[in-house]
């Protein structure tokens, strides 16, 4: 990281902290040849290891092409789906890793998919979670029953 001052071509750094929404790094740098501080931020990179183990950047638009068919005929904006997404780095990002499972990646996606659309995020889940039986369904669609029945109910 070059000074921005002199050139130098060496900086140490000082401080760094990750940015609120958690996608960067700000770290404050020192320069050893003319003392003087600067700042610069840097994207976290944030792999996703696929099940072949290819390794491949994580992409908000791969979420949302994951999620589209789920939310096929609801009625969902493009700007829901870019909220998900959002979501979903946001939620992997706070776990401070730089590689996740592919795997992770749709396990993020189901609280805020239920948060928009019980019907999508039904069926994701049931693509996502292997449903083979009516079963399956009918325990998620008992889940989603009680947590709204939880929900409505008054507080204390
Ligand atoms: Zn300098």
């Amino acid at each position: 990281m070059h000074c921005p001052f002199c050139r130098n071509a060496d900086s140490r750094v000082v401080d760094s902290r990750t940015t609120d929404d958690g996608t960067s790094i700000r770290r404050r740098r020192q320069c050893p040849a003319c003392g003087r501080r600067f700042t610069t931020t840097e994207t976290a990179s944030l792999s996703v290891v696929k099940r072949s183990g290819v390794l491949e950047p994580f992409r908000r638009e791969k979420v949302i092409e994951g999620v589209r068919k789920a939310v096929r005929g609801r009625p969902v904006t493009d700007a829901d789906l870019a909220g998900v997404a959002q979501s979903v780095e946001e939620t992997i990002r706070a776990t401070g890793a730089s590689q996740i499972d592919a795997n992770e990646i749709g396990l993020a996606v189901l609280p805020p998919l239920r948060e928009l659309d019980e019907v999508a995020y039904l069926r994701f889940a049931s693509v996502y979670n292997n449903f083979d039986s009516l079963d399956d369904f009918e325990a998620t669609i008992r889940a989603l029953r009680e947590e709204r029945r939880a929900a409505e109910e008054p507080g204390e």
